[in-house]
C-alpha cells in the first residue's frame, strides 16, 4: 500500500495545507449537493476524503475558520479571500476520523476524477446532473460503517429485541434458535453492527463452533434500510473474518418458510449450500441448515 499526498491551498495563498494517506484511506472525488454546501461554495462541493490523522494545515492555520455548519460538522474556509477549503463531521461516528477538503483547492489531483454525487435529492433546480457519475439521493452504500458492537447501546437493543419477536411470530417456539441479549454476550460470540450516516442499519454475529467452524447469527437489517444491500456488507464482513481466522466451514440455521425467503436468497447468492443440521441442532419442521466451504 504506497502512500499519497496532496496539497493544497486557498485562493489568496494565506492557507495551505497537506493531506496523506493510502489507497485505503484516500477516497475519490465527492460531489455535495446538499443545501448547506451548495450555500457554502456558490454550486455543489467537490472533495476530496482522506484521513484525518494524515491532515495537516502547513501555512496560515490562524488564517482558518471554522463555521459548525450542524451540530455534527464544521467547516474550515480562509478568513481573507473566503475559499471553501474543509469539511470536518466530528459528530458522525462513521465520518469523525476523516476530512474532506475542497477537490478545487488541490494543487494537483494526481487523476482522481469525480466518483460520485451524493444528497442529489437536494440539488439545485438549474442545473442537470449527466456525467455518467453515480448519483446518490442521500448517503451511498458505500458508506456503511461495520463497528464491534458491544451490545449496550439503546438502538442495538431495540433491533435486537424486533429480531427475537419476529423470529417467535414466525416460528414456533421449539424451533426459534435466535439470541438473546445475554446470550449473544458470551466469549464465543462476535458481534458487529452495521452504521450508515449515524444511523443503525443492521447487525450481524459469528459464533466460534470450533478452531476450523464458526455460525453465523443474528443477521438483521432495520425495517429502513430494506434493500439497501446491508445483509450483503454485513454477511461479506463475516465471511472475511472466518477467513482471517482460519476457519474452514461456516454454517447457520435459518426458517424454511416464506419470512426467511430473503435472507435464503442472500445466502445462496454467496455460495452457501443446503445442509444436514450441524453442532446440537436437530431437523425441524420450521428450519433448515446451510454451509460455505471456506
Ligand atoms: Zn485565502
Ligand atoms: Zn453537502
Amino acid at each position: 500500500m504506497s502512500e499519497e499526498t496532496y496539497t493544497g491551498g486557498c485562493l489568496c495563498g494565506a492557507v495551505k495545507y497537506q493531506l496523506s494517506g493510502t489507497d485505503k484511506t484516500i477516497h475519490g472525488i465527492t460531489a455535495c449537493h446538499c443545501g448547506q454546501c451548495r450555500r457554502w461554495s456558490g454550486h455543489h462541493w467537490a472533495s476530496l476524503i482522506g484521513p484525518k490523522s494524515g491532515f495537516s494545515i502547513t501555512k496560515g492555520e490562524n488564517n482558518v475558520r471554522w463555521h459548525q455548519s450542524s451540530h455534527k460538522a464544521k467547516r474550515g474556509f480562509c478568513q481573507t479571500c473566503g475559499s471553501s477549503l474543509f469539511w470536518h463531521g466530528f459528530g458522525y461516528r462513521s465520518l469523525k476520523d476523516q476530512i474532506d477538503v475542497s477537490a478545487g483547492s488541490l494543487d494537483d489531483s494526481k487523476g482522481r476524477a469525480l466518483v460520485r454525487h451524493i444528497f442529489c435529492e437536494n440539488k439545485g433546480a438549474y442545473y442537470r446532473i449527466k456525467d455518467g457519475v453515480p448519483v446518490y439521493d442521500r448517503f451511498p452504500e458505500s458508506e456503511m460503517l461495520i463497528k464491534r458492537d458491544d451490545l449496550t447501546g439503546p438502538e442495538i437493543q431495540a433491533l435486537l429485541r424486533d429480531h427475537l419477536a419476529d423470529a417467535f411470530a414466525n416460528s414456533p417456539p421449539d424451533s426459534v434458535f435466535a439470541l438473546d441479549l445475554s446470550a449473544l454476550q458470551k466469549p464465543d460470540i462476535s458481534f458487529w453492527s452495521v452504521w450508515g450516516d449515524d444511523v443503525l442499519l443492521g447487525c450481524g454475529a459469528l459464533k466460534e463452533l470450533d478452531k476450523t467452524h464458526g455460525e453465523i447469527k443474528s443477521m438483521r437489517t432495520t425495517s429502513a434500510a430494506l434493500r439497501r444491500g446491508v445483509g450483503s456488507t454485513m454477511l461479506a464482513h463475516i465471511i472475511e473474518q472466518a477467513q482471517a481466522r482460519g476457519y474452514k466451514r461456516l454454517s447457520l440455521e435459518t426458517g424454511n418458510n416464506q419470512p426467511y425467503a430473503a435472507a435464503r436468497a442472500l445466502y445462496e447468492k454467496f455460495g452457501f449450500e443446503y445442509c444436514a443440521p450441524f453442532a446440537d441442532y436437530e431437523e425441524g419442521t420450521f428450519n433448515l441448515f446451510m454451509k460455505l466451504n471456506l
